[in-house]
């Protein structure tokens, strides 16, 4: 694996600033006096440095960095014995978990190879992930809790760019997907934080719309689809920017194309089917078809990775069940790109979406968010894990349906449909 020096890199090295400016001005709106940790493949220092500097420049108070590396993470899979894969870092998420409740800021930088454990044994990675899992609970929950101001960028790994772009010379590929993280990420204008603000606008009116509609649930219809999904009570839709409980309103994801909301646990119903490939922990997952009765998967298989997939839904009883409902239209700038990222902050803002696990306790009204026994009591779903995988296409049509059954339609031809 090659990484390029500040003064070689196969793309405008101005894109880098840019990038950090939006990340640390617009994705994390990093307060004067707070520290911030940063998690990173080493891979993407040429980003990580400009990042630090912004942070800096922002007033922050410390920056403490993570980095990984994939051929470190390859040692573990190639040397350790199986039993050891029940251990994991705790000490490291309960000090993270510690910082966020101290106001801490988090930003992770994604960039590393998409499908490195896709020759690993799946009994192994699936051992390893889930005490992975167990072990990053106190932190993730902060994340998900919306404790503190956070935000995800990518930057174009070499391993990642050549799975995008597998036809091309490892510099190409890095260059092409560069152009294609620029672009998507809308850095590659004049005035960046300009353009976010215009995306943001865009964003604010379909939640607005849909929070107005307040539905009751939602039907879905495309080849192999056919499925209702209820959405929480007191849900709310957010999109882009939103305030954790610290009081710093964020974007937490760049790029960021979709509007979601919590669905009910409890009252999903029907057949779906997967429009992309997920790429979970490493390996890929494709044409994954499930059926849900009473908002648990039901039946589940998958052309590809079936075993992973099957593994993932047991990892508790919540991983069954959906946290996450999201639109997305289809002619998001990351669907027209044609590409697909084997990454899911890439590829589930290409696409609508359903994420299983663990719900957003930010999409209630209200106080209910505060209080994890009125989130369960209004439906919102409890899990270690969240993974999102895409629903949407050019013949998703979507309906939402009042408490009193009026239907109306948001989507037709994966386009939305209100005016
Ligand atoms: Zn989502
Ligand atoms: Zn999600």
């Amino acid at each position: 694996m090659n990484s390029f020096p500040d003064e070689d890199l196969p793309f405008d090295a101005k894109m880098l600033d840019r990038l950090a400016e939006v990340s640390i001005r617009v994705g994390l709106n990093l307060q004067e006096g707070q520290d911030l940790i940063i998690t990173a493949p080493v891979e993407s220092l040429p980003l990580v440095r400009r990042l630090s500097a912004e942070a800096y420049k922002s007033g922050a108070g410390v920056v403490s960095t993570i980095l990984s590396d994939d051929l470190l993470t390859l040692t573990r899979y190639n040397h350790a014995p199986d039993e050891s894969l029940d251990a994991a870092p705790s000490w490291m998420f309960n000090g993270m978990a510690e910082a966020f409740d101290n106001n801490t800021a988090r930003l992770a930088v994604s960039a590393a190879n998409p499908l490195l454990l896709a020759d690993q044994d799946p009994a192994r990675v699936a051992r390893a992930g889930k005490s992975m899992s167990l072990a990053s609970k106190p932190a993730m929950e902060r994340i998900t809790n919306f404790v503190t101001n956070w935000n995800i960028i990518s930057y174009p790994g070499a391993a990642w760019a050549k799975q995008v772009f597998p036809d091309l010379d490892e510099r190409d590929a890095v260059s092409a997907l560069a152009e294609a993280i620029f672009s998507i990420s809308r850095v590659d204008n004049s005035d960046p934080i300009a353009a976010w603000g215009e995306h943001q606008k865009t964003l604010t009116e379909r939640q607005d719309w849909l929070n107005e509609m307040s539905f009751h649930s939602l039907r879905y219809t495309a080849p192999g689809t056919d499925l209702t999904i209820g959405l929480a009570e007191g849900h709310e839709w957010k999109g882009g920017a939103s305030t954790a409980k610290n009081g710093i309103t964020c974007t937490p994801n760049i790029p960021t194309e979709e509007v979601f909301t919590t669905p009910h646990s409890q009252r999903v119903n029907g057949t779906v089917r997967a429009t992309k490939p997920l790429v979970y922990r490493g390996t890929l997952i494709d044409g994954i078809e499930v059926e849900f009765e009473n908002g648990t998967i039901v039946r589940a298989r998958a052309d590809v990775g079936e075993e992973v997939f099957l593994n993932l839904i047991d990892t508790d009883e919540g991983a069954r069940r959906l946290g996450e409902v999201a639109l997305v239209p289809h002619s998001s700038p990351i669907s027209e790109s044609g590409l697909l990222f084997y990454n899911t902050l890439y590829d589930e803002n290409a696409s609508c979406h359903i994420a299983l696990g663990q719900c957003y306790s930010k999409c209630f009204k209200g106080e209910i968010g505060n209080d994890p026994d009125k989130v369960r009591e209004a439906g919102g779903n409890s899990s270690n894990i969240h993974v999102d995988w895409m629903i949407g296409s050019d013949r998703l049509d979507i309906d939402g349906i009042s408490e009193d059954g009026k239907i109306t339609p948001i989507m037709r031809n994966g386009e939305w449909a209100y005016d």
